[in-house]
């Protein structure tokens, strides 16, 4: 089992709006999964960073409608 370097909380901010611009990298995307599943705060914050996310990306969704497949 890996352990991931630990993240603070605005590491994990910064990595959930970092992802939405490119993929994060297997150790980012462990540390913040890690800090997620750890931290109470962040797990309730997450949920609200999908519901956002989930928003934005519907919106972009319709504006760009000749989007490349990815
Ligand atoms: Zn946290």
């Amino acid at each position: 089992m890996n352990t991931a370097p630990k993240i603070t909380c605005r590491d994990t901010t910064w990595l959930v709006s970092e992802s939405q611009d490119r993929p994060l990298t297997e150790s980012e995307s462990r540390a913040l999964e890690q800090h997620i599943a750890e931290c109470p705060l962040c797990s309730k914050a997450s949920v609200q960073f999908q519901v956002l996310f989930r928003q934005l990306r519907t919106y972009f969704d319709r504006e760009a409608s000749n989007g490349d497949p990815s």
